[in-house]
């Protein structure tokens, strides 16, 4: 077969897959921070127009992508799926390496994919404003980039540590039109109070959380966008798993195992739950989350009822966490860095439908570093533990000397990342253990949620 299978504009998938009629149970609830009671549609109305709650709790299996939307999609999708050949002869493996590659968005990423319905739905609800955070900037500039294809304002606080130390997201940001503040800011209450209390304060994902949802409800014409754990930002991340199959089908392979990182769960979620409607059609496929082995959620988490975020205003979810106030090392995989993880793939977790791997940051690195030798693209750091994983999957297949069809995500390309591999290249990146003292003082702050 080809190096890699191309798609035509035409093939962009029409509709959206919804996991949730094929869940092997009912969904959890999700519960109000405040009462702790089961959260209403009114409840997030301030926050996202109507078709996005919609789609939070559709039961709908298939859902239809906009023609707009689809539109916008025709910049970059289809993505390409290539087979990895340099790789597998590099590794001296049996198997059949493919990757799908989200790295050729305008943004580098796959965050568009949900950004961009995002914006869309929100302009369509009369909405003029956008606010949302962004921790390393891949989501800020994703978000940025779809205001400004629908004519949306977009202001986005930025961690303060990463707006000094990547100033090109923030740049990037500002050339598609969004404003950016470093947070804590002093453009809200939650923000200003922190500063008050510590003017050198370095920012966390949480506290910019805090700062975008306050910002959504003190405007009338300013909603909020989250880019990742929410099941409609799964929902809208499929187009990856379903252009994948018929890339497969193309090519006329079928995956024994698929790989993905793991962050908040959309890039997985994207890629993998397309293959959970085969697996419920009794096709054997092994969907693997990656995740970091100092942030390891999936692998060393608990499935509980716990917030969304560290100021404990975001709504109450059951998923695995490692308690909203972890604070995870600053590894370089900053889209990673995320205590908790997307309820779908929380729920699927748990039933045994898939399964999660940790992995230090190190190996992650030389995964990253034999692909980019040899596959030539430079992969964002986040995607080198799908990277990371899919060798180990290679090397066991020769080990066994069988064959064996590998397809994992290449979610993201790491030329705005260069810092971190310099810190690699230079012998200065260091692995951080998985903090377990921390992790079991943290838990015992989890919310106590009966039933
Ligand atoms: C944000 C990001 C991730 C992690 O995304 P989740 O969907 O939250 O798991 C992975 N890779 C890249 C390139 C990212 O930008």
């Amino acid at each position: 077969m080809d190096t890699k299978v191309l798609l035509g504009e035409k093939q962009i998938p029409t509709h959206w897959y919804n996991v949730i009629p094929d869940l092997p149970g009912p969904l959890a609830p999700v519960l109000h921070p405040g009462t702790l009671k089961p959260l209403t549609p009114q409840d997030l109305a301030p926050l996202f127009p109507a078709p996005l709650v919609e789609q939070e709790m559709s039961t709908e299996r298939w859902i239809p992508i906009p023609e707009p939307v689809r539109e916008i999609y025709r910049l970059w999708r289809p993505t390409p799926l290539y087979r990895a050949r340099r790789l597998e002869q590099a590794l001296g493996t049996p198997a059949r390496i493919y990757y799908k590659y989200e790295g050729v968005s305008p943004a580098g990423s796959h965050k568009p994919n949900s950004a961009v319905p995002q914006a869309y739905y929100n302009k369509l609800a009369g909405i003029r404003r956008l606010a949302t955070e962004t921790g390393a900037g891949q989501w800020g500039s994703s978000l940025a980039l779809a205001c400004q294809m629908f004519g949306l304002a977009c202001t986005v606080y930025m961690v303060k540590v990463s707006y000094q130390q990547k100033p090109y997201r923030k740049s990037m940001m500002q050339l598609w039109g969004a404003q950016v503040f470093a947070s804590p800011s002093a453009e809200t209450e939650a923000g200003r109070a922190a500063l008050a209390a510590d003017p050198g304060n370095p920012g966390s994902l949480g506290l910019a959380i805090s700062e975008a949802v306050e910002d959504a409800l003190a405007h009338e014409d300013t909603h909020y966008a989250l880019g990742s754990v929410l099941n409609h930002v799964l929902l809208h991340q499929t187009v990856v798993g379903l252009e994948a199959k018929e890339q497969l089908r193309a090519a006329g392979d079928y995956p024994d195992v698929v790989l993905a990182c793991h962050g908040g769960g959309s890039n997985f979620g994207g890629l993998a739950l397309p293959f959970v409607a085969d697996r419920a059609a009794g096709r054997q496929v092994r969907l693997v989350a990656c995740e970091p082995s100092s942030c390891p959620t999936l692998t060393k988490g608990v499935y509980a009822f716990d917030y969304g975020d560290t100021a404990r205003m975001a709504p109450i979810v059951k998923m695995y966490t490692l308690g909203h106030d972890f604070m995870p090392p600053g590894i370089h995989a900053g889209g990673l860095r995320y205590h908790g993880a997307s309820p779908l793939v929380s729920q699927l977790l748990a039933a045994g439908q898939l399964e999660a791997r940790a992995f230090p940051q190190r190996p992650c690195f030389e995964a990253a570093v034999t692909f980019a030798r040899t596959e030539g693209i430079v992969p964002a750091p986040e995607s080198s533990h799908a990277i990371r994983g899919a060798i180990e999957e290679a090397e066991r297949a020769r080990e066994e000397g069988r064959e064996r069809v590998i397809l994992f995500g290449l979610s993201g390309h790491g030329q705005l990342d260069m810092a971190a591999y310099d810190a690699y290249l230079s012998g200065r990146l260091d692995d951080f253990h998985y903090p377990e003292e921390k992790l079991r003082a943290s838990l015992e702050r989890l919310p106590k949620i009966s039933l």
